[in-house]
């Protein structure tokens, strides 16, 4: 049992790479599943924090989520770069400077789904009105890009100054609004941010339509927290499912 031998001595690093192809397979699901459920289109992407190496992160190349492969997986360090000579996405420091500044965050998932747009450039805050988006609580931030980037970028998160600014408005929050472009979520886990920008968006509909009836009742701060406490162990449930959902289409993409 003490003995050492080749084998052996290599053991780890197989082991190390095991865990790497299961992140990067579960990760190819997350972009599939947000394509299914209308999170991501031919835009946005979804992170994850690398279990071997907490500085680094893995994303996809450049690529329409929807088509996202295994291979296609690039890792990153928090500075937003990649050694991987593939086109990366133009939005990487989103995800570096999150990483950077929140230690608890395991997955971030950028996306522009269109229901949420509304609460980013209206004035009325998005806050949670079901108890499946008590995550919400106590506050989304909305992040104004023209405060760092002046009157005339095209509001990307394209520096790592932009991007810190970005981790800045997220502060503690679970999600954070972009004026004019879309959202940004995070979670302990890839399961759970994903689960987030489900949610955050059905929140963004339902509150919309409650707006329009005449008014919502926000679940407290307190009723936040506890809904968390609650659905975080369900998460597995919804992805299952989800990723179920979604395998159709990511076959009929990869015959
Ligand atoms: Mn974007």
């Amino acid at each position: 049992m003490t003995e050492r031998n080749p084998v052996g001595e290599h053991a780890p690093d197989r082991a190390v790479s095991s865990e790497l192809r299961a992140q990067r397979r579960a990760l190819a699901e997350a972009n599939h599943i947000l394509v299914d459920q209308a999170i991501l289109d031919a835009f946005g992407h979804v992170s994850v924090r690398s279990a071997e190496n907490p500085d680094t992160f893995l994303l996809s190349r450049n690529l329409a989520p929807g088509l996202v492969d295994d291979d296609d997986v690039q890792l990153f360090t928090l500075d937003g770069t990649t050694e991987d000579p593939r086109p990366p996405y133009l939005e990487s420091h989103i995800h570096a400077q999150i990483y950077r500044a929140r230690h608890d965050v395991q997955a971030v998932v950028h996306s522009h789904s269109p229901a949420v747009i509304p609460f980013g450039v209206a004035g009325t805050p998005l806050r949670p009105v079901l108890h499946m988006a008590g995550f919400l609580a106590p506050e989304v931030p909305v992040f104004e890009a023209r405060d760092t980037l002046g009157p005339a970028s095209d509001l990307l998160v394209r520096t790592p100054e932009s991007g810190a600014a970005l981790a800045r408005a997220l502060g503690g929050a679970s999600v954070v609004l972009m004026r004019g472009h879309g959202a940004t979520a995070v979670g302990t886990s890839l399961e759970e941010a994903v689960y987030r920008g489900v949610y955050t968006e059905v929140n963004a509909r339902v509150q919309a339509e409650a707006m329009r009836l005449g008014g919502c009742v926000y679940l407290t701060d307190e009723e936040g927290a506890a809904t968390v406490a609650t659905n975080r162990p369900q998460i597995p449930r919804a992805w299952a499912f989800w990723r179920d959902r979604a395998r159709p289409s990511s076959q009929g993409v990869h015959p």
